[in-house]
């Protein structure tokens, strides 16, 4: 579903990419791990091409990522991407949050696009919220707002960036519980995350990076029970 091949990246003299390869097929779940500043973040962004590369290549569902116009635009709705901070539209009600991109880009009537809106806004369980405006809610309602408006696109792949780490503890729950849901689904999911909980129970495997490097990719219980490089091993050891 993901394919990346000796994918490089640079921000100026800094090399955040170095030589990443990686394959994800459909349905499965990547929990990506990994120090501050090991590039975590530009890799997700780099899979719907909110970053560029400077060499390799990276193809999603077979095709390799678009440059540009109508082909990364249907890309960008074929990748769903769920950010730290929600970046909902805060003049707009939450059901027009979710309607608003299918009826622009799907080209979906107002009449579909709610209803299917309703039915999104059911699976994270905020359905009764659907006319209030995104200032009115929690944290862990407005992130389950950005996940339907996301799955509104009806993605292939979503990529999570830390979806809990701006929430208050209390909220953790309720979004990490429609990221369980969807991973039982059978969606593709990469997630970047500190929730080690979600990473044993939902995760099919780790990806550890540190500086630009693909460090082990394995099992959950092998990374958590037996991480074979060292700086994984210091890693768990600051977190566990
Ligand atoms: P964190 O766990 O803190 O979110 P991360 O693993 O997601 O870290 P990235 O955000 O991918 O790390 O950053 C990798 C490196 O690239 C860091 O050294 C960061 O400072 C640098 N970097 C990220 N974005 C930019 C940018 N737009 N311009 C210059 N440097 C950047
Ligand atoms: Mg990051």
């Amino acid at each position: 579903m993901i394919s990346m091949a000796s994918v490089n990246k640079h921000y100026g003299s800094l090399h955040v990419l170095r030589d990443i390869s990686l394959e994800v097929p459909a349905g499965q779940v990547v929990v990506m791990l990994g120090p501050s500043g090991s590039g975590k973040s530009t890799l997700c962004r780099t899979i719907n091409r909110l970053e560029p590369i400077d060499s390799g290549t990276i193809a999603v569902d077979g095709r390799p990522l678009p440059a540009e116009g109508r082909a990364l635009a249907t890309l960008r709705s074929e990748v769903g991407m769920v950010f730290q901070q929600f970046n909902l539209f805060a003049h707009k009600t939450v059901i027009e949050n979710v309607m608003l991109a299918p009826m622009k880009v799907r080209k979906l009537r107002k009449a579909e696009a709610r209803r299917h809106a309703e039915a999104l806004l059911d699976r994270v369980g905020i359905a009764n919220q659907a006319d209030k405006y995104p200032g009115q809610l929690s944290g862990g309602q407005q992130q389950r707002v950005a996940i339907a408006r996301s799955l509104a696109m009806e993605p292939k792949v979503m990529l999570f960036d830390e979806p809990t780490s701006a929430l208050d503890p209390e909220m953790v729950g309720e979004v990490l519980d429609v990221m369980v849901g969807l991973a039982k689904e059978g969606m593709t999911m990469i997630v970047v995350t500190h929730e080690m909980g979600f990473a044993r129970k939902a995760a099919d495997r780790i990806i550890f990076m540190a500086d630009g490097v693909i460090v082990e990719d394995t099992d959950p219980e092998t990374f958590f029970t037996a991480p074979s490089s060292d700086r994984a091993k210091d890693f768990l050891s600051k977190i566990l």
